[in-house]
């Protein structure tokens, strides 16, 4: 049953005018109270406001004890309040007392009313407090009073989100909107950032709430609607999205919504409640969340964010506004927070401003943590809703290593991690000073320290770190960052730019190591059940000589009259290496034949990463002028554990003695025939780890250039020989004490060994 609409909208306009006056915070919830208590013929009209530490405080109220504002309060689920807020949704009783969570407050006198009409206060979708109406007759309460009730709530709402209420909340409590939260995620780049949040999809904060002309605000929703329909639309029709995939399944998500009859209608109703078009969006929207942020479908949350995504976009549409922060207001330390992004976005903040980095999704693997990972930026993923639990400015610390994220955080704990980070600072400027010091162990033998790149702006790591060279340079990332496939062009302009920036220092190019986790959005891939062990690296480059070549074409003209070395990832077979060797030598012969410059030497290697070469290593060794050891990858077909599995990732050590002898048969059929050997797994970052390898007898690795200041100390303090004679009886059958991290962790410790 519907009243005349004429009452919610003078409703909103008087509180129009209430909004605007000169008075305090509190005199303003004052009137708003006695207007809605007028507006919906109620004899009771009270606020409860969601304190810091979880309680529910009656901030106002018209009709209850006067005595009883600041005084009386609630447990959030305690009483009917308390359920509001619970669960977010309203309560419409004629009999209050007969309803089982009924508990009532003597304070407040409130014995007396029968029937209760209660809405939460919400702001994107979180609750602030709760607005109550009353009666002593039993009435049910109509649905524009319903409506009413939640529209007055939202300018409540407001008011809280723009502090107004501070000045009147106690201090020791503080209000909900501000209260310190710790949230758990997945560290996916190392490092500890304190700073401010900056939100990468700001909300469009919509102040105007009040229409003046209903109809008006009716036509400006309908044609903001169409051109969001024209431009989805659009897009789904132009040739950019691909006929299948994530892209498309979340446009089609947005299409649906985009005309259902059902959203639209509602928020054409809150219009004709006297709402302006865009407050309407965030009115409905705002339930719609709070309905569904209890749901723990993670499809239908899922379409929760693409819902929230379409409504953010109706809002700017409505309200013109260009969506992303300016980069002007960008403060000194911004952690940025965002549901996700792509990784040239995250290039567009600059590396200077940013301090960290939290996503609501962002996977170890995803382009954005690769970049966020080569920019040294403190990133954590995986973070559940911390983006309507941020608000722009929010004080924020992110940290990468354990994957916790504190938002507001208590005084003390801000300066236990200013310490962290002062302390990481300090090491960190240890680290520095070792950086052009010789890599050479006590005992006088001398290493080779190298890092791994991806990116061009990886590459200024290369004069900071002092790492002799790049010993990985995984080609691959500069195609995932890409929104097309490189052409040969790009790819050589890429790579010469690469050689220029390494300054005569070697570089060890890898050729494409796409497939598995690694999937190119431009490239159609195909469905495999393992595809770790599919259709990737060398085996597409083989079958698509077409790619290949063009990757070896674009690297030769790079290094024309220069060092070119490239090695060919996840060999299982000898032959797979002839055939790419040959592969080059015909590029070679084709550039000479044409005139072109080429390298004036090429060094063509193997990463050894597949378990099946080390049972081949001999005949190898007489084919290549390198090999690399790619111990993720090999430890991963070594004792079959998916690496990016973190159930089983962890479950055999990397230095047990299957693995070790493995390793070490790799080092010495190499010495064997004096061909060179690097290992550039995430093995060789780690000092301990990288300590066994020195022991095996490997002489070359290569790391991210963060570990290299660690890996150079352990070295610097280090007997090797002394080492090698403690590890390689253990290697040895019959010895029942296998656990060699034990023993490399005893021997460090007696020989002062810095890890
Ligand atoms: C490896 O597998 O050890 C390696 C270095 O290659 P990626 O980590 O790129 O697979
Ligand atoms: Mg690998």
């Amino acid at each position: 049953m519907r009243s005349n609409l004429a009452g919610p909208r003078l409703l909103l306009r008087r509180l129009r005018e209430v909004m605007a006056e000169p008075i305090t915070a509190q005199e303003r919830l004052d009137k708003i109270v006695v207007l809605i208590a007028s507006n919906v013929v109620a004899e009771v009209c009270s606020v409860y406001i969601l304190r810091a530490d979880g309680v529910l405080e009656l901030y106002a109220t018209e009709g209850l004890n006067r005595e009883a504002v600041h005084n009386a309060s609630l447990r959030v689920g305690q009483g009917l309040v308390g359920l509001i807020a619970a669960e977010a949704r309203p309560l419409n009783l004629p009999n209050a007392s007969a309803h089982p969570g009924f508990a009532y407050l003597p304070e407040t006198g409130e014995e007396a009313f029968n029937s209760f009409l209660g809405v939460p206060i919400l702001r994107a979708g979180r609750t602030l407090g709760v607005l109550v109406v009353q009666n002593q007759s039993h009435r049910t309460y109509l649905e524009d009073e319903v409506e009413a009730l939640q529209t007055t709530a939202m300018v409540i709402a407001e008011m809280v989100a723009a502090g107004e209420l501070e000045a009147i909340a106690q201090e020791a409590t503080g209000l909900d909107l501000s209260r310190p939260i710790t949230a758990a995620g997945v560290g996916l780049a190392e490092g500890v950032g304190l700073g401010h949040v900056v939100l990468h999809e700001p909300r469009v904060v919509v102040t105007n709430l009040i229409a003046e002309d209903t109809d008006q605000e009716t036509a400006r929703l309908e044609g903001a609607i169409n051109r969001l329909r024209l431009s989805i639309d659009d897009l789904l029709a132009s040739g950019e999205i691909a006929a299948t995939g994530e892209h498309r399944e979340v446009l089609e998500a947005y299409r649906m919504f985009a005309y259902d009859r059902g959203w639209i209608r509602k928020i054409e109703d809150a219009i004709k409640n006297g709402l302006t078009a865009e407050a309407a969006v965030e009115k409905v929207q705002s339930d719609t969340r709070a309905r569904m942020l209890r749901q723990t479908d993670p499809y239908l949350r899922e379409r929760l964010h693409d819902l929230d995504d379409l409504a953010h976009r109706l809002i700017r549409e409505l309200m013109g506004r260009e969506h992303g922060p300016g980069m002007d207001e960008l403060p000194q330390d911004a952690i940025i927070i965002g549901r996700n992004m792509g990784a040239a976005e995250l290039l567009d903040y600059g590396r200077d401003r940013i301090r960290g980095l939290v996503l609501e999704e962002g996977g170890p693997t995803s382009h954005v943590t690769i970049v966020a990972r080569a920019l040294g930026i403190p990133t954590v993923g995986l973070v559940d809703d911390i983006v309507s639990l941020a608000d722009g400015g929010d004080a924020i610390i992110v940290d990468g290593d354990t994957g916790e994220v504190h938002l507001r955080p208590a005084a003390d704990l801000e300066n236990a991690y200013a310490e962290k980070v002062r302390f990481r600072a300090r090491r960190q400027a240890q680290y520095r000073r070792l950086r052009n010091k010789p890599s050479v162990t006590k005992d006088g033998v001398e290493f080779s320290l190298q890092m791994n790149a991806g990116l061009l702006i990886d590459l200024p790591h290369l004069e900071e770190s002092g790492a002799a060279g790049v010993g990985l340079f995984r080609t691959e990332l500069q195609f995932m960052v890409a929104s097309s496939f490189p052409r040969m062009r790009e790819q050589q302009a890429q790579y010469s730019q690469i050689l220029d920036a390494a300054g005569g220092k070697p570089v060890t190019f890898r050729s494409l190591d796409i497939g598995g986790d690694k999937v190119l959005p431009y490239l159609r891939s195909i469905q495999e059940e393992n595809p770790a062990m599919g259709w990737r690296a060398l085996r597409l480059g083989l079958d698509r000589p077409g790619l290949l070549r063009t990757q070896i074409r674009a690297l030769l003209h790079a290094a024309a009259g220069r060092d070119l070395k490239l090695m060919f990832p996840m060999v299982a077979a000898v032959d797979e290496f002839l055939n790419a060797r040959a592969l080059v030598d015909k590029e070679i012969k084709h550039l000479r034949r044409h005139g072109h410059a080429v390298p004036e030497n090429v060094r063509l290697g193997v990463m050894i990463e597949v378990p099946s070469l080390l049972f081949q290593l001999d005949e190898l060794m007489t084919y290549v002028d390198f090999v690399s050891v790619g111990s993720n990858d090999l430890f991963q077909f070594f004792c079959a554990v998916d690496r990016g599995n973190t159930r089983v990732a962890e479950r055999f050590d990397t230095l047990s003695v299957g693995f070790l002898r493995a390793l070490k048969s790799i080092v010495d059929a190499a010495n064997k025939a004096h061909v060179p050997v690097t290992l550039c797994g995430e093995l060789a970052g780690r000092p301990l780890e990288a300590m066994a390898l020195v022991g095996l007898g490997y002489r070359d690795l290569s790391m991210s250039p963060a570990s290299l200041g660690p890996v150079k100390a352990m070295l610097r303090t280090l007997d090797a020989g002394r080492l090698s004679a403690r590890l390689l009886p253990r290697l040895d059958p019959g010895h029942d004490d296998n656990n060699i991290r034990d023993v490399l962790k005893r021997f460090a410790a007696e020989t002062d060994v810095a890890l």
